[in-house]
């Protein structure tokens, strides 16, 4: 691990001082497996190349200061917090975490830190995630907690959802901390457990194309789709007592088919996304482990083709893309996170990423005259930490 910029950082911007810990946890694309996490069903994440570091070192008195490169501000602040309350502020998420680890001990003294990363902020690669979990890790070696990593994974998740008011699931987090390099994972939601499927298709490249809008909506929407699968969960376990119905992930086809037309037709819908988005992440997990990437593409377009009509969280721009990519050799291509805009995931020919990327752009730009942003991911390792003894 290199985490020489987030140390530099921290001496520059309050000197030199005693051994300091750096940490580092990498953002996250989901492979496929949407809206199926918080239903607890399957996803298939992987922990990608970027990644937020935080340099912390120890203060004799209570007071915490963190500055942030991303936003070139500090934080300041005393130990212990009292009744914190969300701002709307980048400082939210680590407040968060604070209040989250004050519950299990108070803090003996504070600490100065600096925070570097290259995961662009609000993409949908989930910064956030990687900064919750970079910070978290941090303050458990500066403090000696003990904490196992899915405790740790929880703590962050409370910290986003509870504290800073974003309903998210614990995907991001879980998959920011126990991410392996060249892996996605297989994650069950339900258990909280998973197996490490290299990803490793050769000759493919996986790109992030950013359509650059984000509607209103996006809150509103995915709280009532959220909703709706509650409700349809509901719906039937009441037509199948006795099948042990809690949420989506107990539904299947079958059951489905026999109520078709029965069903209200919008909780139909999006059960039917559910139910078959958890039996594609089980195939994509399948067509991985065989090197199948076309068969891999195909899981995706067909992903997002029930996002689009299933799931109705799609929107024109982001058709677009997909459909651009598709036309221009793609070998698939999807809507990636809750929808109502963000990003779009591309499988495409390593060979021809450059040109692809450059003529998705310009066609974009030429149907909407908004600029699109696109990165290329490949699976990295999750979090990591280490002791920086060496500059004084
Ligand atoms: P995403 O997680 O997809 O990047 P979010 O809106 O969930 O988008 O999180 C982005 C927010 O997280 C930023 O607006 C900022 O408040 C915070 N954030 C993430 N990384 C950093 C960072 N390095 N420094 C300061 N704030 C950050
Ligand atoms: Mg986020």
């Amino acid at each position: 691990m290199n985490g020489n910029r987030a140390a530099e950082l921290l001496r520059e911007r309050f000197g030199r001082g005693p051994e300091l810990i750096v940490a580092r946890a990498p953002g996250r694309v989901n492979l496929i497996g949407e809206h199926t996490d918080y239903n607890e069903g399957y996803v298939l994440p992987f922990a990608i190349d970027r990644y937020t570091e935080v340099a912390v070192r120890p203060r004799t008195d209570r007071v915490v200061r963190v500055y942030s490169a991303a936003v070139d501000e500090t934080l300041s602040m005393e130990l212990p917090l009292r009744n914190p309350k969300p701002q709307g502020r980048w400082s939210d998420y680590l407040v968060g975490i604070l209040q989250g680890f004050s519950e299990l001990r108070p803090f003996p003294h504070g600490f100065d830190a600096a925070i570097w990363g290259n995961v662009p902020l609000g993409a949908g690669l989930s910064s956030s995630a990687s900064l919750e979990v970079a910070f978290a890790v941090a303050l458990v070696q500066l403090y000696g907690l003990e904490l196992d990593g899915l405790e740790l994974v929880r703590l962050c998740q409370r910290a986003e959802a509870g504290f800073v008011g974003m309903p998210c699931g614990i995907m991001d987090q879980y998959t920011a901390y126990f991410g392996e390099a060249g892996h996605a994972l297989f994650l069950d939601t339900r258990a909280l457990e998973h197996r490490a499927v290299p990803l490793d298709l050769e000759g493919m490249a996986l790109v992030v194309v950013d359509s650059s809008v984000r509607r209103a909506l996006a809150g509103s929407g995915y709280a009532l789709r959220r909703r709706e699968c509650e409700e349809a969960a509901r719906w039937l376990s009441r037509r199948f007592p006795g099948r042990g119905i809690r949420t989506l992930r107990d539904v299947d086809g079958a059951m489905l088919e026999m109520v078709r037309g029965e069903m209200p037709g919008t909780l139909w819908r999006r059960a039917r996304h559910v139910v078959e988005e958890n039996a594609r992440v089980l195939a994509t997990v399948d067509a991985l482990e065989k090197g199948d990437s076309d068969e891999v593409g195909r899981l995706l377009t067909v992903s997002h083709a029930s996002l689009r009509d299933l799931f109705e969280v799609s929107i024109p721009e982001i058709d677009f893309l997909v459909d651009w990519g598709l036309e221009h050799g793609a070998a698939g291509a999807r809507l990636v996170g809750g929808g109502f805009g963000g990003v779009t995931l591309h499988l495409v020919a390593a060979e021809l990423r450059e040109k692809y990327v450059a003529e998705i752009k310009k066609a974009y730009w030429e149907r909407f005259r908004i600029e699109a942003k696109a990165v290329e991911v490949r699976p990295g390792s999750g979090a990591k930490y280490e002791r920086d003894l060496g500059h004084r």
